[in-house]
């Protein structure tokens, strides 16, 4: 089948030519994919044939499509319409069930909304609208093979989630919860934005004792938004983080809800003593986890030029808070801040996904007024 030995490329050589990494392509291997076509058994490197470039290629365009390996396995093994077929019902069986999700959401809030719009503060009234610039990246790290973190980044609202419950429950958990927030949540006040939340752990929790396959599924989620008064709601539940950065110091908004973090607070634990516990990694409360849950929030007033940074546990448990508030401090370009603490996380061992989320307090002036007056302002010099 091989044309010749001189033509076989090194793992290297064949991963700068499919774009998959020598990481991603061992792990297909230990999965029965692209197996390479030659392994020297002296030296134990691996060559594969030109030919297995288009196999990449197939296996790279069905991961998108986000198909489980062995689920591609199984259709190179037997290539047919038919599995391809079955896929796409499956994906639309999965969207309709998310739509289903978000109708449960808004008659939910719905309930809630009517609870809260009294109480809800009202707009300042200033003509002078806060709004938060924004910068974010979130990286699947060294050793994780599946990315099961998610992220929001809106002009008045963000949030991170880092699901669990393997495959494919985790990526469903996270990915739920930052949707229903974004298709529920105006940001008005920190009552809508708990409600938002405590609905997504409905959502949640329902989809994961519904399917099959999907049992045990959560996900953190840690949230701002502005509010209509002007001041900043922070919702979390889990163990990602939010923290403010204002001159030169950093401070963490929220409380992990983990086992350890739970035991440093009573005293019984160091911070550092935290970092290296067998039970690091235990979450005390998560979204999905059963029909109610208990939503930390808090109102935080905000000044222009605040910084926020949001994380999942694989940003600060790589780097400490010291390296994160001079990573941030040292640059007034976000996307270079949050390329700064994503690199640094991956650099330091990457062992778990990282997502950072950077935004900055701005005030905006009021938009364009296109009314008759405001167009004849425009041009005095028209008569
Ligand atoms: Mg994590």
């Amino acid at each position: 089948m091989l044309t010749g030995v001189d033509a076989l490329m090194p793992i290297g050589e064949f991963s700068d030519r499919s774009g998959l990494s020598p990481k991603r392509l061992r792990s297909y291997a230990a999965a029965g994919l692209l197996v390479p076509a030659a392994v020297d058994s002296g030296s134990g490197y691996r060559y594969y044939s030109p030919g297995q470039l288009r196999e990449a290629q197939l296996i790279d365009a069905l991961r998108d499509a986000g198909m489980p390996l062995a689920e591609i396995a199984s259709l190179i093994r037997d290539p047919s319409s038919r599995q391809l077929d079955v896929w796409a019902r499956q994906v639309e069986a999965e969207a309709a069930q998310r739509q289903t999700a978000l109708q449960l959401v808004r008659r939910l809030l719905a309930v809630d909304a009517d609870a809260t719009h009294m109480t809800a503060p009202e707009h300042s009234g200033d003509d002078v609208r806060t709004t938060l610039e924004t910068a974010a990246r979130t990286d699947t790290g060294r050793v994780r093979e599946n990315n099961e973190d998610a992220l929001l980044c809106l002009d008045r609202i963000v949030a991170v989630a880092d699901g669990m419950g393997g495959l494919p429950g985790g990526e469903i958990a996270s990915s739920l919860a930052v949707a229903l927030l974004e298709a529920a949540c105006t940001g008005r006040s920190l009552e809508e934005l708990e409600a938002v939340v405590r609905a997504a752990n409905r959502a949640i929790s329902e989809r994961a004792s519904a399917a099959q396959g999907l049992e045990g599924m959560g996900t953190t989620l840690c949230a701002l938004a502005l509010t209509d008064a002007g001041t900043l709601a922070v919702v979390n539940v889990g163990d990602s983080r939010a923290y403010l950065i204002r001159d030169g110091s950093l401070r963490q908004l929220t409380e992990d809800h983990s086992v350890t973090a739970e035991l440093v607070r009573r005293g019984e634990l160091t911070e550092q003593e935290a970092l290296d516990h067998p039970h690091r990694n235990v979450l005390t409360r998560v979204l999905g986890g059963g029909p109610t849950v208990e939503v930390d929030g808090a109102v935080q007033s905000v000044l222009p030029g605040d910084r926020l940074l949001l994380c999942t546990d694989g940003l600060f448990n790589e780097v400490s808070d010291e390296e994160i508030l001079s990573l941030v401090d040292a640059t007034d370009d976000l996307s270079a801040a949050v390329d700064a603490l994503v690199d640094r996380a991956v650099s330091e061992g990457g062992h778990d996904n990282v997502t950072v989320v950077v935004a900055e307090v701005s005030r905006s002036d009021p938009p364009v007024d296109t009314s008759r007056a405001g167009r004849r302002a425009q041009r005095p010099f028209s008569t």
